[in-house]
């Protein structure tokens, strides 16, 4: 049976067991392979985009020193996850379903689960409160339990930001683009990535820099512009197209009266003068260790 006639998903399973025997395996990789099909989900949720694999090399390209196995590991599943529930906000749910999904979200607690009207919610729900578990467990061996908190917050937070993008999109509103911005700053995410990028650099990242990192200093804002310009601006016509809320393009061509092609230009304008200043920021804040100014070098790398 030749490998593009039959079924994917079985294919993929047999391919792993070929894979595993290869010499230049990937360990890593194989590991995120499993889990990604045990947790299921393409057959649970096929709504949503598989991408694991893009999910780690994201986080080994924005992560490659060897010593930070850990943030590594926590970024990929983690992005994964985050894939997962863009989807769910964006391109699938209700919103009448969202509005219990997020009210669950603020709980995170497994009881919470029986008021999530669907079945495929409740799967979703499950796995996020595992990976919660999973990493309260992880960082309380290692004696950094605060670190997992940290990022149990900020996914709370990226939550609700895709929460008032749904009401948005529901209710067809175009925001100003302030506002818009205002909450785009937390649906990037850039907080929750560092979060995790933090769980493996004990050497640098201790309660303090987790404090820092919510106290939302420049250099994230800044980060955020930057990651908010390359994202709208290239993504902006497929996400249109599924039925995303406005982006940032949509509110400020609405807001100013201006062609799409002059909103693209003031938002790539904001982008690169934010990117300079991340550059002046990372030669002055002395006070922030090095591997941690590199990541923001990194993040906006995309
Ligand atoms: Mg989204």
């Amino acid at each position: 049976m030749p490998f593009h006639k039959g079924l994917t998903r079985i294919e993929a399973r047999q391919y792993i067991s070929f894979y595993e025997e290869e010499e230049s395996v990937n360990g890593t990789l194989l590991e995120f392979a499993k889990w990604w099909r045990d947790t299921n989900f393409m057959e649970q949720l096929p709504y949503v985009r598989d991408r694991i694999v893009e999910a780690y090399f994201w986080a080994n390209a924005f992560l490659s020193e060897p010593q930070y196995e850990l943030s590594r590991i926590m970024l990929a599943k983690y992005i994964a996850m985050i894939s997962v529930v863009d989807d769910t906000y964006d391109a699938y749910a209700k919103f009448e379903e969202l509005i219990h999904f997020t009210q669950a979200m603020e709980r995170c607690d497994i009881d919470a689960i029986d008021q999530l009207p669907a079945e495929y919610m409740k799967f979703l729900y499950k796995v996020l409160i595992n990976i919660f578990n999973e990493t309260t467990c992880e960082m309380t061996e290692k004696g950094r339990p605060y670190s997992a908190d940290f990022v149990k917050e900020e996914f709370k937070i990226l939550v609700r930001s895709y929460h008032t993008e749904a009401e948005w999109s529901n209710s067809r509103h175009v925001p100003p683009f302030e506002e818009y911005m205002r909450n785009r700053k937390l649906s990037n995410g850039t907080t929750l990535i560092l979060a995790l990028a933090f769980t493996g650099m004990e050497e640098v990242a201790g309660i303090k820099e987790y404090e820092w990192l919510r106290s939302n200093p420049k250099i994230i804002e800044a980060a955020n512009l930057v990651i908010c310009a390359m994202n709208d601006i290239s993504s902006h016509q497929d996400e249109q197209k599924r039925g995303d809320c406005a982006s940032s393009v949509e509110c400020y061509m609405k807001e100013h009266q201006v062609s799409k092609e002059q909103a693209v230009e003031v938002i790539k304008k904001m982008g690169a003068n934010a990117a300079k200043d991340i550059n002046n920021m990372c030669m002055t804040l002395a006070v922030i260790p090095k591997p941690i100014l590199k990541l923001f070098f990194n993040i906006v790398r995309g």
